[in-house]
């Protein structure tokens, strides 16, 4: 039990052959202070001082800090994710607040991934976060987003999900998707075969809309949606259970069901496939 300082937190090497996390990070210690912060997944069997060092030394990359980011960046900012990176170009916009509560009715007009960055900096001052106020694009995907553990994707539409899925796949990046529409949730993590080309196919790289002003989508769903996805983040950063990889997660907000799907890799896929494009 961690009680008496860094020193008595676990060191044990017990790598988890999926994670994506090397083995060098497990060395960390913790302060008096973050050993009370973590102290509830402290005596979690499944995290413990390893999974908590291991949040400690993954970097994760928050595309979209909207519904599902608002859900996503408070949870693993709580959780310790050690470096946080949240890339988003809009501002806060009245129509936002519906679901998004990393943000307040006086913060209209301010961009979002400074705001965000701002509520992390507040909320665990352990947490290394950089707010980057761009769109991303096929053009500075590569680079904004190497030097990751993980990407979280909550963007609302196909054609940006794609290119962060096609630098993901290039970069060797474990990629998490999350998407939510009206009443219904869906959750992926893609590591290497299937990818989420595989899953969506090719229809959609021009197909930039904005599926929540289109169609609507309930305020709680994103909470419950954002959530869910980084429960899945940190099952993979820390360890905890089963490969959380290949399989896609469906929620049905008019009923409450959760339903999971294996998704199968398409040998014809143009990113991860047999003939993928350099
Ligand atoms: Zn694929």
């Amino acid at each position: 039990m961690p009680t008496g300082g860094a020193a008595e937190v676990e060191l044990r090497l017990d790598q988890r052959p999926w994670t994506t996390l090397g083995t060098n990070e497990t060395q960390m210690t913790f302060s008096d202070e973050e050993l009370t912060r973590y102290a509830r997944h402290l005596v979690l069997p499944q995290i413990g001082g390893q999974g908590q060092q291991r949040l400690k030394a993954a970097r994760v990359c928050v595309v979209g800090a909207g519904g599902i980011g608002a859900a996503v960046v408070p949870a693993l900012a709580g959780a310790g994710v050690g470096s946080l990176t949240i890339i988003d170009g809009d501002t806060v916009d009245l129509s936002n607040l519906q679901r998004q509560p990393l943000y307040r009715s006086r913060d209209i007009g301010e961009p979002k991934a400074a705001l965000a960055a701002q509520f992390v900096r507040r909320l665990n001052p352990f947490v290394e976060v950089r707010p980057i106020e761009r769109r991303i694009d096929k053009l500075n995907a590569p680079d904004l987003l190497a030097g990751h553990d993980l990407i979280l994707d909550g963007t609302d539409n196909f054609a940006t999900r794609l290119t962060v899925s096609d630098a993901a796949v290039k970069l060797g990046i474990a990629l998490l998707s999350a998407a939510a529409v009206q009443f219904q949730g869906q959750v992926g993590l893609f590591r290497g075969k299937p990818c989420y080309r595989c899953f969506v196919g090719d229809a959609h790289d021009t197909d930039d809309c904005d599926t929540c002003v289109e169609l609507g989508v309930l305020g709680a769903l994103t909470g419950t949606v954002g959530n869910f996805a980084a429960l899945m983040a940190i099952r993979m950063l820390a360890g905890a259970g089963d490969d959380p990889a290949g399989k896609l997660h469906l929620f049905d907000g008019l009923t409450g069901e959760w339903r999971q799907m294996r998704l199968p890799a398409d040998p014809g896929c143009r990113t991860c496939g047999e003939q993928r494009s350099p």
